[in-house]
């Protein structure tokens, strides 16, 4: 089927990157292209590609450049780290919190900084959250303020 080029921007930061897809078949994974790459798929469909506007990258992802690493890094902060930061080790382990309560930023060492308001962790709960988070993504990678 025909390819086609979204502008993506994931949740966990301010990134914008050209991602190419397949709109007729989801079994086909979506993959990182750059600005050059973009307008050639798009130029291939015949549409005109002149106005597409370039990608950026924030911060935490500036260093790796407009490369298939900077995109597998923030394929995993954003699908793999921030989601199951939320779905599997936060909401799940404390009682009462809602997401509207977890804010979070990710720095420029792709720690994604979390804050949990009007939430106030018992030191072993505590403990036992940081240790999770340790054995999902390893040390450093999540941090709870
Ligand atoms: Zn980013």
């Amino acid at each position: 089927m025909a390819l086609t080029v979204q502008l993506w921007t994931p949740v966990v930061c301010g990134c914008t990157i050209h991602e190419v897809f397949d709109p007729d078949d989801e079994t086909v994974d979506k993959t990182y292209v750059t600005l050059d790459e973009a307008k050639e798929v798009l130029n291939k469909r015949g549409i005109d590609s002149d106005r597409i506007p370039p990608a950026k990258l924030c911060k935490s992802h500036q260093s790796l450049g407009h490369t298939t690493a900077m995109y597998d890094a923030l394929r995993y902060d954003n699908d793999i780290v921030l989601n199951d930061t939320i779905h599997k080790v936060l909401l799940p382990n404390i009682a009462g919190l809602e997401e509207e309560q977890i804010a979070y930023t990710l720095d420029a060492d792709r720690v994604l900084q979390v804050t949990l308001s009007e939430i106030t962790l018992n030191p072993l709960k505590r403990t036992q959250l940081d240790a999770d988070l340790v054995v999902k993504f390893g040390l450093g990678k999540v941090s709870i303020a």
